[in-house]
């Protein structure tokens, strides 16, 4: 089984947020719970392009516990995003995680946002 390589988990309340993410930066998430067993079962991933402790924040209720990592862009974070969308096929997500406002990246795993058209 793929590990996320994220941080975490952390319980996924208001003060569970604070006292783990403590940097407003760019990140990833998943969001989900843990098994009885012990087990991180991913539900849904997502990425902040700014703030990933405020996009954290709007989830709240959704799910018991999330995992988290910084990334120093929204390049980065996109990037990281993608690989865990197609690692972990998230039930959450129903569709392919979309790119960074103003970009024109290219998912590294698969065509989802088809060849880009020559410039000129
Ligand atoms: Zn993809």
């Amino acid at each position: 089984m793929a590990k996320t390589g994220l941080r975490g988990p952390y319980q996924l309340t208001f003060d569970g947020i604070s006292g783990a993410v403590t940097r407003q930066s760019a990140g990833v998430y998943v969001l989900g719970h843990t098994t009885d067993e012990g087990k991180f079962r991913i539900q849904y991933i997502g990425r902040s392009d700014s703030d990933v402790r405020e996009t954290l924040r709007s989830y709240i209720g959704s799910n018991s516990s999330f995992k988290y990592g910084y990334y120093p862009s929204s390049k980065d974070a996109f990037l990281k995003e993608c690989d865990l969308y197609h690692d972990f096929s998230p039930p959450g997500n129903k569709i392919h995680p979309d790119r960074p406002k103003t970009s024109n990246l290219e998912c590294p795993r698969c065509r989802f946002f088809g060849v880009p058209r020559p410039r000129g």
